[in-house]
């Protein structure tokens, strides 16, 4: 993987291997008009095999919600052919409007125009609930 290949933009490595698509999707990255590459299911030493995903550009990255779908990401942010910063995903402990409840009876889904609020249970495996039904966070 080489790093000159990108002039000015960002690396986020270490991506669970499949979830490069999803995580365009929660950081409102539109594949469509964005000069980015994907490499996806290439192997890594920690965890066996994960995804990359390199943005040309002055992009800006929402930590929380990178926590949120690939917490053991790591973001690179590349100016002039180097990595100038390095950066963590931060787990959030609230997140809202980045999922969606599934719960058919829940109030968000019945009601349009309520914020859907997840709140964080579980540090370690990652579990968020609905603030309003307390349904499992489907990511
Ligand atoms: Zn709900």
């Amino acid at each position: 993987m080489e790093v000159t290949s990108l002039t000015e933009g960002i690396i986020i490595d270490h991506v669970p291997a499949g979830t490069a698509l999803k995580v365009l999707q929660l950081l409102h990255i539109d594949p469509a008009h964005t000069t980015l590459a994907l490499i996806m299911n290439t192997s890594s030493k920690r965890y066996g095999s994960k995804d990359i995903i390199k943005i040309e550009g002055n992009q800006q990255i929402d930590l929380a919600v990178l926590g949120l779908v690939a917490s053991t990401a790591t973001v690179d942010i590349v100016q002039g052919g180097v990595i100038v910063e390095k950066l963590n995903p931060t787990l959030p402990t609230h997140v809202t409007d980045v999922i969606t409840c599934v719960n058919p009876r829940c109030v968000t889904t019945i009601e349009r125009g309520l914020s859907q609020r997840f709140h964080l249970v579980n540090e370690l495996t990652h579990e968020y609930r609905c603030d309003y039904c307390d349904e499992e966070a489907k990511l």
